[in-house]
């Protein structure tokens, strides 16, 4: 397991099947931006509606992720499920990676 000890950030262990439908459901059709950031070493989603805000959001390799959205750490981090952010990047590995059932598998 890459380990990140710098980051400060909450992350949680994923749990797609419980994670809320709405939630599973914004974060596969919603448009959210999704770049790799090199500086902070995980992906940034960028806020569609405040396109200067922006979020930190990674999936680990055992499965587990984390956002920086206020979302997330208020509200989704403490039932132990995804904000639509990490949802969106799940898919967007998996898409990526051509496996179309994500499961929070890190890309190399
Ligand atoms: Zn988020």
């Amino acid at each position: 397991m890459r380990s990140i000890p710098s980051y400060k950030y909450k992350y949680t262990d994923l749990d797609f099947e419980h994670a809320d439908f709405g939630i599973v459901q914004r974060g596969r059709h919603e448009r959210i931006d999704l770049a790799w950031s090199p500086q902070d070493r995980c992906f940034i989603a960028i806020s569609a509606s405040c396109p200067e805000v922006y979020y930190l959001v990674d999936l680990l390799c055992d499965s587990s992720g984390f956002c920086t959205c206020p979302s997330f750490k208020e509200v989704q981090s403490k039932r132990g499920r995804p904000c639509k952010h990490i949802v969106a990047l799940d898919y967007f590995i998996a898409a990526r990676n051509g496996n179309g059932n994500g499961n929070g598998k890190e890309v190399a």
